[in-house]
């Protein structure tokens, strides 16, 4: 065959064969091992992908935590396919189109608190670049110049732009990139298997890591600080759960100095907590919340920034006819993009499906829960409908482990998402029970098997 077959099972057929391999040079992905034993999907419903040898999927991952309503949802192909035949694109600059707007009021009538006004963007790299530039542009918009200082935390994932990666927090993604952003501190991690190992939900300790924030003010001084970026969950990087009372502190602390406080929601937005946002589910409000994947249920590429009304109103104060912000892309407000947000909008609503993971999370919790105690697991956390379970390296191979877990899952059936030995479930809201046991059933068994 033109490439090695695949999985050792089926062959693909033809139709859904690519000629070839090479050409795409694919994203966080070791190219030359994928390209040697490809895992190929070609399509998709609910909860399944269905792999190019026709073996059934269990999506395990909701893509890449972003397809919250499931696979091929007619209600947005429909959508989607209206838009396309009926206005396929208008600019946005200095020009609108209804859908654009509709979408910005949906998401804002969503958001908790005065989070009312809405930029759009493309992805969640492209949103957290616009918060911290409008984060930097409102302390100029008051008089406040001298705040250019931005604060992210270790083990932060903010995306690939330079400024996402400036303020977050993983090495790799850091020290190939040159120096990045200037003035940028990092607050501490909260992860600590010692003391917060097999929590459920919110780990009781760790509250007082907000506190290094008091460090970094004292450091630079207030003055020079314009805002701090977390993950009220951080997802890529493991699933690390707030521990309780921490993200009231930051909260409280950047009050304290007229810092913003931006959640990155990009993962935990649209449901994942069993709340539209976390920042309802932590009853903590942010000054702009980051979002992007669930927005459209993955279907388009579309991110946004919520930012509050205060700070929409810090630029509003020049004269009518000048730009209040230099900023935007091409396909901010994308009409197909605002379709299918709207439809995805509607579909989350009609079905109640913030509410559903709610209600499935404390089985979720339990089932991951049971995994407890399989060779080389140490830790298993959970809040949700996403969960992470640690896997004690193998000496000297990090993520070796991880990742012979998501090959076997996939030829067993199930989508994984890795991370370093960490593997993260954070399945489609509209997830069965029935689905819950098979999926970690799958997993289970693929664990017991890792040497
Ligand atoms: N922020 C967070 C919290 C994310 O999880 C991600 C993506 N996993 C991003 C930003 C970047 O989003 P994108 O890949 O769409 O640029």
């Amino acid at each position: 065959g033109l490439f090695p077959s695949f999985s050792g099972a089926r062959p693909m057929s033809y139709a859904q064969m690519p000629n070839d391999l090479e050409a795409f040079w694919m994203p966080f992905t070791a190219n030359r091992q994928f390209k040697a034993a490809p895992r190929l999907l070609v399509s998709a419903k609910d909860m399944h992908y269905v792999a190019a040898d026709g073996h059934k999927v269990m999506d395990g991952a909701a893509g890449l935590w972003c397809v919250n309503a499931g696979h091929g949802r007619q209600k947005i192909v429909e959508a989607v396919q209206k838009q396309v035949a009926e206005l396929d694109f208008a600019p946005t600059f200095q020009m609108g189109h209804p859908k654009a707007f509709e979408a910005a009021s949906r998401v804002a009538a969503l958001l908790p608190g005065d989070l009312d006004r809405i930029f759009f963007a493309n992805s969640g790299s492209e949103a957290v670049d616009t918060a911290l530039k409008i984060a930097l542009a409102y302390h100029r918009a008051r008089g406040e110049g001298s705040r250019t200082r931005l604060i992210g935390r270790e083990r932060g994932y903010h995306g690939v732009g330079f400024g996402g990666i400036s303020v977050g927090g993983i090495v790799n993604n850091r020290k190939f990139f040159g120096g990045l952003l200037t003035g940028v501190d990092h607050l501490p991690h909260t992860h600590n298997l010692e003391k917060n190992a097999y929590t459920k939900g919110e780990p009781e300790w760790g509250a007082h890591l907000a506190d290094d924030l008091e460090r970094i003010v004292a450091l630079h001084d207030a003055s020079t600080i314009a805002a701090v970026i977390v993950e009220p969950v951080a997802g890529s990087t493991g699933v690390l759960v707030p521990p309780k009372g921490y993200l009231k502190r930051l909260r409280e602390i950047c009050d304290k100095y007229g810092i913003l406080l931006i959640f990155d929601e990009v993962i935990t937005g649209f449901g994942r907590l069993g709340s539209a946002f976390a920042s309802e589910h932590f009853g903590v409000l942010p000054d702009m919340v980051t979002m992007a994947k669930g927005l459209t249920n993955g279907v388009i590429p579309m991110a946004a920034v919520g930012v509050r009304e205060p700070v929409f109103q810090a630029f509003m104060q020049g004269p009518e006819n000048a730009m209040e912000l230099f900023h935007g892309y091409t396909y901010s407000g994308h009409p197909i993009a605002s379709a299918a947000a709207i439809a995805t909008l509607d579909l989350y609503r009609e079905e109640g499906l913030f509410e559903r993971a709610a209600s499935l999370a404390p089985y979720f919790e339990e089932a991951a829960h049971a995994l407890k105690g399989l060779p080389h697991v140490i830790d298993i956390r959970n809040i949700g409908l996403v969960a992470g379970i640690e896997l004690e390296s193998r000496p000297g191979k990090v993520g070796a482990r991880a990742y012979e877990s998501l090959v076997k899952c996939f030829e067993q059936g199930l989508l994984i998402r890795t991370t370093g030995d960490i593997i993260a479930l954070s399945p489609p809201l509209i997830i069965e029970k029935n689905q819950i046991d098979e999926l970690f059933g799958i997993l289970s068994k693929v664990l017991r098997d890792i040497d």
